[in-house]
């Protein structure tokens, strides 16, 4: 029963609400301490008995609060659908697992042979499996390393192949990732020393090998993946720099290994390798569309002293990661993917058939035309077109704190949800999400 915001409990109900001993045996959330902890069953408990003092709902209505309350898992972390319109959401977690890597997890959760060779029952080589899988996808790789980010590949570049050295990277592209890390600053926490070049709209060949010489541990190209310069601007590629006598590293960031035809200016790995760079750059968790990591790909010699380095042990990923990466790279097209190649009239057919559905169920809901963007530090200035289903703005928050939780975007006093970075079989609990808040208000 839900009363609102009503005045607190008298004396009478507040001694009517359950204790907390009395609670805890109660046989759903019994169950539920055993399933995940007595401290997560406690919290919620507590929370629908200060409910209950607060008079915000009946002292008999308790054990029922608490276990609508309950999370999903011992973790903090809950289920989100992704409305935002924006498919790499860094708040979000970036890329959604796909289900071929989600089962890999549970697979590997237990003890899988990660390190041993079952045939022989002997140990081996850790990873195995996805570098082989790496190496599938981009045949120009000569070999590949993962570690925890992208930012780690980056840090493990710099250390095994700039030790105490220069590396030579245009101002144009001294990147801030997010979250006030910055590239250079990331770089230069490992010693080395950077060595800038050309200006910020201007980088020509001729400056980097100006700069190159006795110092130089290699030459390092960062895609602008999160900003765009245009106009008076000039730029070195990969190809004009192969030729200076230092290794290139090319920093793609978003992670696709082959060109993607929808997004020509975004880079790719195996265009970069085959440009000529010694090693490539990028994050699992973009537009590869797999877990958090960071890919190294590149010729034998410099990915074998990176994958022999001490700092590559205080990298390296974990076996549900690898799990993940490996059903990410040998699976069918990821959440990621299929969102990014939607067809933008079919995106337009589900926004519709669900504000129908919701129209039916006394929502003011609306099918709209909407934008969606990749985000995550990707395809910046690329707008997908999408569609949305509109509600009134209260709803925002609403479907925030509901379960699942909802995240659409607010635009012009409306709370758009854009459909492009949901899920299609997650229309119908999406809708459901809706409806039930729209229940809640009624009841208000
Ligand atoms: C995202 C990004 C990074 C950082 O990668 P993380 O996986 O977030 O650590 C580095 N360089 C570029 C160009 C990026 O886009």
């Amino acid at each position: 029963m839900d009363r609102g915001a009503g005045p607190a409990a008298g004396e009478d109900d507040r001694r009517r609400i359950a204790r907390t001993d009395v609670l805890l045996a109660e046989p759903r959330l019994a169950g539920a301490a055993g399933r995940l902890g007595r401290g997560v069953v406690k919290a919620a408990i507590a929370a629908a008995q200060r409910r209950a003092r607060d008079g915000e709902i009946a002292p008999e209505a308790v054990a029922d609060a608490a276990v609508a309350s309950l999370p999903p898992s011992a973790a903090g972390l809950r289920p989100v659908i992704n409305a935002t319109g924006v498919l790499l959401h860094t708040g979000l977690g970036r890329a959604p697992l796909s289900a071929a890597a989600r089962e890999a997890v549970a697979v590997a959760s237990g003890a899988t042979d990660v390190e041993l060779d079952l045939a022989t029952g002997r140990r081996a080589g850790r990873g195995r499996s996805v570098l082989a899988a790496l190496r599938e996808r981009v045949p120009q790789a000569e070999a590949a390393h993962v570690v925890n980010n992208g930012a780690a590949a980056l840090v493990l570049a710099a250390a095994v192949l700039a030790p105490g050295r220069e590396i030579v990277i245009s101002r144009g592209e001294m990147v801030e990732i997010g979250d006030g890390f910055r590239i250079p600053e990331l770089l230069a926490a490992t010693g080395a020393r950077l060595r800038e070049v050309g200006t910020t709209n201007r980088t020509a060949p001729a400056d980097y090998a100006a700069a190159v010489g006795e110092a130089t541990g290699f030459i390092l190209k960062v895609h602008p993946s999160n900003f765009r310069m245009t106009g008076f601007t000039r730029g070195a590629g990969v190809a004009e720099l192969t030729g200076l006598g230092v290794p290139v590293v090319a920093d793609i960031g978003s992670g696709l290994l082959a060109p993607e035809p929808l997004l020509p200016d975004e880079p790719d790995a195996a265009s970069m390798l085959r440009a000529g760079a010694d090693l490539v750059t990028a994050s699992g968790d973009k537009l590869l569309g797999g877990p958090q990591c960071g890919l190294l790909l590149g010729k034998d010699e410099p990915v074998r002293r990176l994958a022999r380095h001490p700092l590559a042990r205080a990298l390296r990923v974990d076996k549900l990661t690898l799990a993940a990466l490996e059903a990410t790279l040998r699976g069918p097209l990821t959440p990621t993917g299929e969102a990014l190649h939607a067809d933008a009239a079919v995106v337009r057919g589900r926004a519709e058939r669900l504000a129908a559905r919701l129209r039916d169920a006394g929502v003011d809901a609306a099918a709209v035309g909407s934008e969606a963007a990749v985000g995550g530090g990707g395809a910046p200035g690329v707008v997908l077109p999408s569609a949305a289903v509109s509600v009134p703005e209260p709803y925002a928050a609403r479907l925030r704190r509901g379960t699942p939780a909802v995240m659409g975007r607010v635009e012009d006093g409306r709370c758009l949800l854009d459909l492009r970075s949901v899920p299609p079989e997650l229309d119908g609990v999406l809708a459901e999400a809706v409806r039930v808040q729209a229940d809640r208000a009624e009841a208000r």
